[in-house]
């Protein structure tokens, strides 16, 4: 399909796991995209398997760095901020370093990126932000997740903020919620179980399911959120979970 052509989109943490599927998805679609990430080797990797797509070195915790890449690209119709971290405990297991870095990562990252990209987006005469939330944040309680779901819950306030005050310039904000999604670093949490086979049979059988999400599921919804099939939906939380929260 051409859903998407014509538009410009920016992806961050896109090197892997949801970002990059939805690099491949939206290029499918025809957008032009940059597709930014902090680990130049996955961004080497994607290059090779999808040439169409333009790359960019990007650590989203750095303000500066953030608003070069700003100028480079110029006005886009697509943000997804889509980085963040897992940090995995309770709020005893949560020191005040991994506090600010879940915090820097997974929220203030996204206000960096809106203020840098915002004010050309609304020359431009608007445009579709996507910004990662998860299940795990106001929706639902989730064990051991107190810095993500914290986070994850400040990404939804933010989305809805961001979408309350630029309804009027054609700009509409977002967040997704997905569910347990199978990504390279999903099974990077798993292998740090003593049992890691096991570890996956219990994260899938907590879905109605049966089973974890797949990348490109999440993929299907960026593509919406970012084409104009989706211009009456703004300040939602999307929610795409497999039933879990059901
Ligand atoms: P992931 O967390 O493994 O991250 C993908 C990419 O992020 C990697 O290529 C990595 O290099 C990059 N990255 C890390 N730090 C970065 C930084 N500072 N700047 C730029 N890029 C950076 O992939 P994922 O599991 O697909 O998760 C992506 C997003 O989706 C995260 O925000 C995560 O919280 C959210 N999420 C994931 C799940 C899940 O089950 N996997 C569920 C709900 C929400």
């Amino acid at each position: 399909g051409q859903r998407l052509l014509g538009k410009t989109a920016v992806i961050t943490a896109a090197g892997a796991g949801i970002g990059r599927a939805c690099v491949e998805a939206y290029v499918a679609e025809g957008a032009t995209v940059w597709a930014a990430d902090i680990n130049e080797q996955a961004l080497e990797q994607l290059q090779s398997a999808v040439p169409a797509v333009k790359v960019k070195v990007l650590d989203v915790m750095k303000g500066d760095d953030i608003r070069a890449f700003a100028d480079e690209v110029g006005a886009i119709d697509i943000l997804f901020n889509c980085a963040g971290f897992v940090h995995n405990g309770s709020i005893l297991d949560c020191d005040e370093q991994d506090w600010d870095f879940s915090s820097n990562l997974n929220v203030k990252s996204c206000y960096q990126m809106i203020r840098a990209f915002l004010p050309s987006m609304i020359a431009n005469g608007g445009g579709s932000i996507i910004n990662m939330a998860s299940i795990a944040s106001s929706l639902k309680a989730v064990p051991n997740r107190f810095a993500y779901s914290t986070t994850k819950a400040a990404v939804i306030g933010l989305s809805k903020s961001v979408a309350c005050d630029f309804v009027k310039q054609g700009i509409r904000c977002n967040a997704v919620c997905p569910g347990t999604v199978d990504t390279p670093s999903l099974q990077a949490r798993l292998n740090a179980f003593d049992d890691p086979v096991q570890a996956r049979r219990d994260f899938e059988n907590r879905q109605p399911m049966g089973r974890l999400a797949r990348a490109e599921e999440i993929a299907s919804l960026l593509v919406y959120l970012g084409s104009d099939e989706s211009t009456y939906t703004t300040g939602a939380a999307h929610v795409i979970d497999g039933g879990w929260c059901n």
